[in-house]
């Protein structure tokens, strides 16, 4: 008998969410954006595009 602790089957890997990757217009960040209206962590504008 395996008395060790067992298989434990939570791998969950930390970017399982679904992030996308952003660039941000006004400078330049590439970002991964969550959600439907990313903005850019460095200067906090919305202005970004999917890359
Ligand atoms: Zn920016």
């Amino acid at each position: 008998m395996c008395t060790v602790g067992g298989p434990v089957d939570i791998d969950l890997p930390p970017d399982r969410v679904k992030g996308k990757d952003y660039r941000c217009n006004e400078c330049g960040e590439k970002f991964k954006g969550v959600g439907r209206k990313p903005v850019c962590p460095s200067c906090q504008s919305e202005d970004v595009s999917a890359a």
